[in-house]
Parts: C-alpha cells; sequence; structure tokens
C-alpha cells in the first residue's frame, strides 16, 4: 500500500520537531488548527511532487482529488476524506469533519498531499503572513464575490466585518466594484458598529447607517 500524505513541520515554521504529536479527532482532545502551512519534513510512498523541504500552503478542507464530487471542483465535499457516509467533507481539527488533527501542533499529517499542499515559491518565508491567507479567509471571501458575480464598477455591502468579510472586500475591490462597504453590527468582530464604506479603492469616514440607495450586493459572512 503507498502512502498519499506527508508530515509537516509547523508553528513555527523551520523548527525541526523532534517527537511526534498524537493527532487525532477534535472531539477526542486533538488539536485545533485548520489554515496551516509548513515545510515539509517527511513524505509517504505515494508522494509523487511534494518533497522534503517544500513549503507548502493547505486549503483547511481536505480532499482526495479523485472521488465524483471532487471531480465536480466541490471538494469540500469530498466523499473519500469523510469516513462517516451519512455526511461528505472532511477538515484540520474541525468537529464531525473527519478524525484529522490540526496544525495547532508540532507536526501535521496531510492526506493526499499532491493534491492537497500548494507548494510556494521563493519567498515563501519572506512572504508567509500573505500566503497563509490563501487557507481559508482569502479564498473564502474571494468566493462570495464569485457567488454574487460581482463586475467591476457595482457597489457592494459585506454583512461583517471580520477577517473573512475584510477578504471580501479586498477581493470585491480586486474584481473593481466601485463602491462598497461593511455593515457591522457586531461590536466583537473587531471593527465595531456601523457602516464603513469605500470608494474607488479608497476608505471614508464610517457612517452610522447603509446609505441610501440601497446596493446591488450583499455579501453574508455567516
Ligand atoms: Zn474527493
Amino acid at each position: 500500500t503507498s502512502h498519499p500524505s506527508t508530515t509537516l513541520g509547523n508553528a513555527p515554521i523551520n523548527r525541526k520537531p523532534t517527537t511526534r504529536t498524537a493527532t487525532g479527532p477534535n472531539e477526542g482532545g486533538g488539536p485545533f488548527g485548520h489554515e496551516n502551512m509548513g515545510e515539509v519534513i517527511e513524505v509517504g510512498s505515494g508522494v509523487e511532487k511534494v518533497r522534503v523541504g517544500d513549503r507548502v500552503v493547505l486549503p483547511f478542507n481536505i480532499s482526495c482529488g479523485f472521488c465524483k464530487n471532487c471531480e465536480r471542483g466541490l471538494t469540500n465535499y469530498c466523499l473519500t476524506t469523510q469516513p462517516d457516509p451519512s455526511t461528505a467533507g472532511a477538515a484540520y481539527g474541525f468537529a464531525d469533519m473527519g478524525p484529522y488533527g490540526g496544525g495547532q501542533a508540532e507536526l501535521l499529517r496531510v492526506p493526499f498531499c499532491d493534491h492537497n499542499a500548494l507548494r510556494l515559491g521563493e519567498d515563501a518565508e519572506e512572504k508567509e503572513n500573505d500566503y497563509v491567507m490563501l487557507s481559508d479567509i482569502f479564498p473564502t471571501g474571494y468566493h462570495a464575490t464569485e457567488m454574487a458575480g460581482v463586475i467591476p464598477g457595482d457597489s457592494v455591502v459585506i454583512a461583517g466585518a471580520g477577517p473573512v468579510g475584510l477578504m471580501a472586500a479586498l477581493s470585491a475591490m480586486i474584481k473593481g466594484a466601485a463602491k462598497g462597504g461593511f455593515n457591522s453590527s457586531s461590536q466583537h468582530r473587531g471593527r465595531g458598529g456601523g457602516y464603513q464604506r469605500w470608494e474607488h479603492d479608497r476608505w471614508r469616514p464610517s457612517v452610522e447607517h447603509l446609505p441610501r440607495p440601497s446596493v446591488e450586493f450583499v455579501l453574508d459572512r455567516s
């Protein structure tokens, strides 16, 4: 049997761990940590592309790349990596998403790593604070703008100003949304209540309420 998995050294990225940490489903007390990047320190016999020493970032969903759902691009509903046949989809360190430990540990096992691991270039260490956002928050925020069909000139309101909301705003700006803002009613999410907005790539002072006329898209982080 070949083993299509890889072990990452994690946290901090360049530490060489000397002990293995047992990882398991976090229902059983295993580590959390679904946004992972690190240096590959060991590869299984079934791994062909990823090499020891590569620096990689991982999508938080664990997928096989060859099941019916993965072939349709629905890797968040992978049928192979979720052992419970009544559901689909797996992730690192999540309750009910398979028996996979998270990355808040010295070592992380990465199943099907040729499919899951995004190998980074020579600037991986220098830009690790940017690349780690590729694991979840940036693609999640970007996907919201994809699902909404945001195009240049649109106006957008994002419900929730947490990290995913911020990345949705950045994605909307990248796509040329002319106007947008956050409707942040939850004080604990870091940006306070009220409405904060941008116009043509520039942030404007906060206003208390949503502007009129109303906007074309609302991206809700929930
Ligand atoms: Zn799959």
